[in-house]
């Protein structure tokens, strides 16, 4: 079992009813167990800066699923709930990032682990620090 940090990110729609549905999906999943969840915040774009507000939150998991297996499920869980891939860093209506897999250091086409919002985002620290049990 590894312990893992995800990011959920929401700009588009009912945002906290998305963050809330992709919790439910992932918490549903007989090989990852939710450890901690962050409160949600609310924070300005970056990068492409004309879009909408994202809501934010951090949870920690424990998983016994190999990195790859874990970014297909999470990924499995944006095309459900309706993300389109539109303009790279835009609006989206669920973002789930893997920001650590244990202390595994991951550079493949698909995954970059651990992930660039860990430096780039201050919020993501700040979150981190506010884990709370679920
Ligand atoms: P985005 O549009 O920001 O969600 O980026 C999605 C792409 O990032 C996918 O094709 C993933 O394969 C890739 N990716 C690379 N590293 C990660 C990571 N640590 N967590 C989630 N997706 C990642």
């Amino acid at each position: 079992m590894e312990r893992v940090l995800l990011s959920l990110g929401s700009n588009l729609g009912d945002r906290e009813n998305f963050l809330a549905t992709a919790l439910e999906k992932i918490s549903v999943h007989k090989e990852i167990d939710i450890i901690q969840k962050s409160p949600i915040i609310n924070t300005d774009p970056m990068d492409v800066l004309e879009q909408p507000d994202f809501l934010n939150q951090v949870v920690e998991i424990k998983t016994s699923l190999h990195p790859v297996q874990l970014l297909d499920y999470l990924q499995s869980i944006e095309i459900e709930l309706g993300r389109i891939r539109r303009v790279p860093k835009g609006p989206r209506e669920i973002d789930i990032d893997i920001l650590t897999f244990g202390d595994q250091q991951i550079q493949t086409e698909r995954l970059s682990v651990p992930h660039h919002s860990m430096e780039s985002r201050p919020f993501v620290r700040d979150l981190i620090s506010k884990l709370e049990p679920f």
